[in-house]
């Protein structure tokens, strides 16, 4: 039988969805860059974590039961610290509203702004086998279908030809006088991700960033959301 010293990097993780905190701690453990955040149990301590990182936030619901926040209203970008503790009760009433379960509490993060948004994802393909997906996200993702997919393991050239494939690429590139994006910070997230799901053994059925900013050339990359799926 499998001990909890035979899990590895997930060693203590339940079975199931992981929340948004524990799967982007996951991530960040194998070098994935993600925001600055504090989980909080109620709305004082997600004021005083607001208060903390400094600055216009994002609120949104902690809860392994929710994978889509903001289809109940479990997400507020640019709040200040004044803001939280009403966006707060208001995204308790409407989670109650929507009939779903009491959530883990509340993730208080840094708003990042500028980029240009992706998707980077893990799945286990019936046929195929571990593959690692990468592709434009938010708007465009649902437009365009813009996605690639690699069998892992891959290696650095596969990423870059990765990012090559997608229409993104231009406006990664820097489309109609906007900053190109990091682009080897992106595939360096690439890299660390497909080496989490490498690292992570048969437990990980599935991972997800969406969306992954890639933020002007230099300035790097970062995961503002995240999903873990274990067995
Ligand atoms: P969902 O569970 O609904 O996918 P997300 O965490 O992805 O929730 O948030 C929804 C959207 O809000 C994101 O696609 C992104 O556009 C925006 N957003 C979320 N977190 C941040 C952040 N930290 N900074 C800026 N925008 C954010
Ligand atoms: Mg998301």
């Amino acid at each position: 039988a499998e001990t909890p010293a035979d899990e590895g990097v997930l060693a203590g993780l339940p079975s199931g969805n992981l929340n948004e905190a524990e799967s982007k701690a996951l991530f960040a453990r194998f070098g994935v860059p993600v925001t600055r955040e504090h989980a909080a149990a109620d709305e004082a301590e997600a004021a005083a974590a607001a208060a903390r990182l400094g600055g216009e936030v994002v609120l949104k619901i902690l809860s392994r039961a929710i994978a889509h926040k903001s289809d109940i209203g479990g997400v507020r970008v640019g709040l200040t610290a004044a803001q939280v503790p009403d966006a707060c009760s208001a995204m308790l009433e409407s989670l109650r509203r929507a009939g779903a379960p009491v959530p883990e509490g509340f993730l208080v993060q840094e708003r990042i702004r500028g980029g240009v948004e992706m998707i980077l994802g893990f799945h286990r393909d019936p046929q195929l086998g571990p593959v690692i997906l990468l592709g434009a996200g938010g708007v465009a993702a649902e437009l365009f279908q813009d996605t690639t997919l690699r069998l892992l393991p891959i290696a650095r050239d596969d990423a870059e030809a990765m990012v090559d494939e997608l229409k993104a690429a231009r406006l990664l590139r820097g489309y109609r006088g906007a900053p190109p994006a990091d682009i080897d910070a992106l595939v360096d997230a690439v890299m660390a991700f497909a080496a989490m799901a490498g690292a992570a053994g048969d437990r990980l059925l599935e991972a997800e960033i969406n969306p992954l900013f890639v933020l002007p050339e230099g300035q790097g990359a970062r995961a503002v959301d995240g999903l873990a799926v274990l067995r």
